[in-house]
Parts: structure tokens; C-alpha cells; sequence
């Protein structure tokens, strides 16, 4: 099993992205309006495959003042505090305001995309009759036992290149594919199908090594990340 933990700064020093993600101690932020400040898809008509596209601000509950912080129940946010405005808008990060907060802004990452046929692990069993996917996930069954493997990422060069702060639109979920079709692709779901499911979050966030060295020596410590590999 390819368990990789947190990396030191120097192992990823010469690398160009890292994935991030919050330490498991660390306090996070709270989404209010998920059902109401999201518009979620279908995509398949047999699988619980969505598509997420946020309408309108987020409405957070930061918690425990960290300067950087995810969202536990949001798909892959994150948010950062007004004293680390200027520093990310300088470096090219873009923010978004919170409803009703001047004291956290919201991240606006850019696209960039893993290869899913490469890693992570797919369960091979539940290919959906549909879309012919598979769930996506980050766990391995051993024994009969899940064992959560935190296989890195890997993405091409073209998919990192001039990403600063980058979210991947492909979400960790484990679905459920019916025989028969069940849901109207393009049509509305609701916000429960919406699978949190496997890893720390569902949508991943990269950011640039140079920002992240950037953000270190700013003093903002409450990140971990973990080497990504590229192609
Ligand atoms: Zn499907």
C-alpha cells in the first residue's frame, strides 16, 4: 500500500504544485448554504455522477482563526482571512466575498485536472451501465478491510501549467450505478447527491510551490500538503 503522509517542505521544494489539504487536527469552516448556493446536475442517467457549479456567496462559519481554512461540508472549499488578502491577490490567487463577512474571503481556484485513469485507485465492480465510470476513490480494500491509502495525485504538465491555486472539477465519490436509468441527465439533483464520500475532500486543491513558500514564510502553518506527481 502507497501511503504518503505529510511531506516537509524540502521533499517538494523543486516541485511545482503540491496538493493540500487540512491537518487532521486543524479546525474547519462551516458552509451554511449548501442546498441554496449550489446548482448541482445530473450527469448520468444510471449513476450518482453530478455536476456543481456555485450560483451564489458562500455563507461560512470560520472557526478557531486560522488564516487558511477548508470547509468541512463544502465540496472542496476553502477560505482565507482578510489579512491574507493582499498577499494572495498579489500572487495571483482570486477571492470572492462571503455573505455578510468582511473578515474571510472566499477562494476562487483555477481548473486543472487529475488523471483518473492513472491514479487514484478505482473500485473495478461497479462500473456505471450508463457513463461506463467507476466510482473514484482513494481507499483500497484489503481483507475486506478499507484502508484509506492517500494515493497521490498525478497530473500532466499541461493540466498545472500557470496554476497558482487550482481545484479539480472531478470529485472522489463512491456511487451506486442502477441497472435501469433513474435520474434526467442535465436535470436537477438534489443536494444529497452530492457524495462527499472518500478522502479529506471531494474536489482536490493544488496550489504552486512558490506560493505555498510564499504563504510559510508569511507564517500561515496550518496547512499540510503532499507531493503530486506529474507527467
Ligand atoms: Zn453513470
Amino acid at each position: 500500500m502507497n501511503i504518503q503522509s505529510f511531506a516537509s517542505f524540502d521533499e517538494i521544494k523543486n516541485d511545482a504544485v503540491v496538493e493540500i489539504y487540512p491537518p487532521a487536527s486543524a479546525f474547519q469552516a462551516t458552509l451554511g448554504n449548501f442546498s441554496t448556493t449550489y446548482d448541482i446536475r445530473w450527469l448520468c442517467a444510471h449513476c450518482q455522477r453530478t455536476e456543481i457549479t456555485q450560483l451564489t456567496d458562500l455563507s461560512i462559519t470560520p472557526r478557531g482563526g486560522a488564516p487558511l481554512q477548508p470547509v468541512k461540508n463544502g465540496p472542496g472549499e476553502w477560505i482565507a482571512s482578510a489579512s491574507l488578502h493582499d498577499l494572495l491577490t498579489q500572487n495571483g490567487v482570486a477571492l470572492r466575498p462571503l455573505f455578510k463577512r468582511l473578515d474571510y474571503w472566499s477562494i476562487v481556484p483555477q481548473e486543472f485536472r487529475f488523471c483518473e485513469d492513472i491514479d487514484p485507485a478505482r473500485w473495478l465492480d461497479d462500473t456505471c451501465p450508463g457513463c461506463e465510470k467507476q466510482s473514484l476513490v482513494r481507499t483500497e480494500m484489503i481483507a475486506g478491510v478499507t484502508h484509506r491509502a492517500e494515493r497521490p495525485l498525478t497530473v500532466t504538465k499541461e493540466q498545472i501549467e500557470g496554476i497558482i491555486w487550482g481545484r479539480s472539477p472531478q470529485a472522489f465519490q463512491r456511487f451506486h450505478a442502477s441497472s435501469k436509468p433513474r435520474n434526467e441527465p442535465g436535470g436537477p439533483a438534489p443536494c444529497n447527491a452530492w457524495v462527499f464520500g472518500d478522502g479529506i475532500q471531494s474536489r482536490m486543491n493544488i496550489m504552486s510551490v512558490s506560493l505555498l513558500k510564499t504563504l510559510l514564510d508569511a507564517g500561515v502553518h496550518d496547512l499540510a500538503f503532499r507531493p503530486v506527481n506529474v507527467i
